[in-house]
């Protein structure tokens, strides 16, 4: 990683998120009742990268229901998104849906039945749907970035083939996954799109209740890598990031969340998006913890 700044780093493994300008910064909040605010670069598009993983989880536990824990756990890692450490101990199970390891088993289990094409247009419809908003789309000069230089996700995903737990070519399973992360978004799409995992009455409900819940446990657990029990500690609320300095936070019943700002801490999450909704959360006093 390079292009250091006072603000964090930018992902610069990923060349096509290493020149976007580290110096932007926006973030939207709806709340339950419909109300918006967004302020900064809130209407600025951005790559999600890893918050794909939790529309793509609700896919998941959509088609195939409890079974996909047969696949993946449900503890944090402790390591870094992409480490391939505790694969090996694990026999190719990884720890949780929201390291790479085990976004690429739920994009494969996604995968079984369809097409990459159907697979990555179920998941834009979701997250049109979420977001109410037809014009979110695919970054294509992101993914074929992602895959020029994907050599880690590549070792994960032959890694697991190995073991039996990914079904199909990795080649299929990770074009799916890197058109997932490069889903394009701004704050104010982003935002709108968490609403679904607010469980609020006016909220599109593409999920069980029961369900949202433990989307927003493993957040609140494993939504920031190595990082979680920060994130937790510092603001109190679920969340996931991406690479893209992107972060979805959600104050159950309250409100969902959207903060970008490219430049990222040593774990990969964005450090103004993360110093910002600890604010946001501090002046309004929104915590899970009561
Ligand atoms: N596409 C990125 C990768 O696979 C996603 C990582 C992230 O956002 N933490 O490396």
């Amino acid at each position: 990683m390079a292009a250091r700044d006072l603000r964090g780093e930018v992902a610069a493994y990923i060349p096509e998120l290493a020149r976007v300008d580290p110096r932007q910064f926006g973030m939207a909040v709806v709340l339950a009742d419909g109300r918006e605010f967004a302020t900064g670069d809130a209407d600025v598009p951005f790559s999600i990268q890893s918050i794909s993983k939790v529309f793509m989880l609700a896919l998941a536990l959509g088609k195939l229901g409890d079974t996909l824990w047969n696949r993946v756990g449900r503890e944090p890692s402790g390591q870094a998104f992409n480490s391939i450490l505790q694969l090996e101990s694990e026999r190719g199970r990884p720890r949780n849906p929201f390291i790479n390891a085990g976004a690429i088993v739920t994009t494969d289990a996604v995968l079984d039945g369809s097409t990459p094409r159907e697979a990555l247009g179920s998941l834009l419809r979701f997250i049109r749907e979420a977001a109410e908003d037809d014009r979110i789309h695919i970054n294509e000069a992101v993914a074929r970035s992602e895959r020029a230089t994907g050599h880690l996700n590549y070792a994960l995903a032959h890694f697991m083939h190995a073991h039996g737990n990914l079904r199909h070519d990795p080649d299929l399973s990770l074009g799916t996954y890197f058109h997932q992360c490069a889903v394009e978004m701004t704050c104010r799409q982003l935002a709108r799109s968490g609403r679904f995992l607010m469980n609020a009455p006016g909220a599109p409900r593409l999920v069980s209740a029961v369900r949202v819940r433990r989307i927003n446990a493993l957040m609140l657990t494993c939504g920031h890598y190595d990082a979680s029990g920060d994130f937790a500690y510092r603001v109190g609320l679920p969340g996931k990031s991406g690479v893209g300095g992107g972060i979805l936070a959600i104050a159950p019943g309250r409100a969902s969340i959207a903060a970008w700002s490219p430049g990222l801490s040593r774990q990969g999450n964005s450090l103004l998006g993360t110093e910002a909704i600890e604010m946001l959360a501090r002046q309004t006093g929104w915590s899970i913890f009561g």
